[in-house]
């Protein structure tokens, strides 16, 4: 039995995260649970799993067994076995380092943790024997191709369907609704994430946060167009061999790889690929020029330092504006590159100044939007 605290229990890969703990009763047990604005839910899921810790970042009334804390306590608490960190942005920085510095396995879906602070959170990790194990399909398929197989590594190729406008001009672009943005073919998701999979921006969040896990430089990591969403990623080994995972794009499957890893459990729920119904995979070299927010996250990723965190920052004010009809999809790269164009990179930076350039970067997406009266 495995002792679980879920961070961002509400969200996408939160509830999918219960859903695997609901197929596994005598393998998994929720003992704490933290959500955001969807009080009625996280009530709901409190009922459900009685967890003893929860936090809810507005006011909710607990039952008597769960005693309120917060999401640093949950994540560090001695009872806890695995912490699953499903929040989304910065959110998570936090009790993801409290997780670490106790030494827990922690299945990590909020890739901007990593792209925020990898160094930190990898150096961490290993002084305190904390595991990080992935649950983005992308990470969660070279995870799985590596076992085993620690040396000899060539490459890694991370996918992409392309999102919903590969095919786009950049002029169909600029018209883009948010509507549109949130009709991604293949996935389902959160709208950041989403958002994010259609300005190509994820990939290159998903590119640094590949940098980090599998402690490979920004020059062996390759992505291509891969619409289908069957390849999940690939390993590419010095003999020229080639390892892929491939599975129906169904987030369940790697939240149930890290929850039960290293053993890997029989789940009937999770759909599985008839192969001759597939036909045909295909892929394409991806056209960096069409989708600049792709080009300006692996910039940031190989200046390293505080710019990481600057793209982050922007990258979530930016998707947020226009979410909320403040900006046009094709402003998205634009702000982005003009608040990393102003910042002042700090290399290896603590935490306190990752945090203030996070700060500093908000700030500026912001007042850029304004001045040039996007808002
Ligand atoms: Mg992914």
């Amino acid at each position: 039995m495995k002792n679980l605290a879920i961070l961002g229990s509400t969200g996408s890969i939160g509830k999918q995260t219960l859903d695997i703990v609901r197929s596994f009763p005598d393998k998994f047990r929720v003992v704490g649970l933290a959500g955001g604005k969807n009080t009625d839910l996280l009530a709901e899921q409190i009922s459900e799993f009685q967890p003893r810790l929860a936090y809810s970042s507005l006011k909710l009334t607990l039952p008597g067994k769960t005693r309120f804390s917060s999401m640093e306590e949950i994540a560090s608490h001695p009872e806890v076995d695995l912490v699953a960190i499903a929040t989304t942005g910065k959110t998570g920085l936090s009790p993801t380092l409290a997780a670490v510095r106790a030494g827990k396995s922690i299945a990590l879906a909020n890739k901007e943790i990593l792209v925020m602070a990898g160094e930190i959170i990898i150096t961490e990790a290993k002084q305190h024997r904390a595991k990080i194990l992935p649950i983005d399909s992308e990470h969660s398929a070279i995870w799985q191709c590596l076992r085993g197989e620690r040396v000899g590594v060539a490459r890694l190729i991370l996918t992409t369907s392309g999102g919903p406008f590969y095919h786009y001009s950049p002029s169909q672009l600029v018209r883009v609704t948010v509507e549109e943005s949130l009709q991604h073919p293949t996935w389902k998701m959160g709208k950041k994430v989403t958002v994010d999979s259609a300005t190509l921006m994820n990939k290159g969040l998903e590119t640094i946060e590949a940098h980090w896990l599998f402690a490979i430089s920004f020059e062996k990591i390759e992505i291509i167009i891969h619409p289908q969403s069957i390849i999940h990623s690939l390993v590419e080994f010095v003999d020229g061999s080639l390892k892929a995972q491939l599975s129906f794009p169904d987030m369940r499957l790697p939240i149930q790889y890290a929850l039960s890893y290293p053993k890997r459990l029989s789940n009937s729920t999770l759909p599985r690929i008839d192969l001759a119904k597939i036909k045909s995979l295909t892929f394409e070299t991806i056209d960096y020029a069409r989708f600049p927010c792709l080009e300006l996250a692996l910039d940031a990723g190989k200046k390293g330092g505080t710019y990481p965190t600057v793209l982050c920052a922007a990258d979530e004010i930016a998707t947020e504006l226009f979410l909320t009809r403040h900006i046009r999809f094709s402003d998205i790269p634009t702000i982005i590159a003009e608040t990393i164009g102003l910042h002042h990179g700090i290399a290896n930076p603590t935490l306190d100044e990752i945090l203030a350039a996070d700060a500093w970067a908000r700030e500026t997406t912001l007042k850029l939007a304004k001045r040039e009266s996007l808002c």
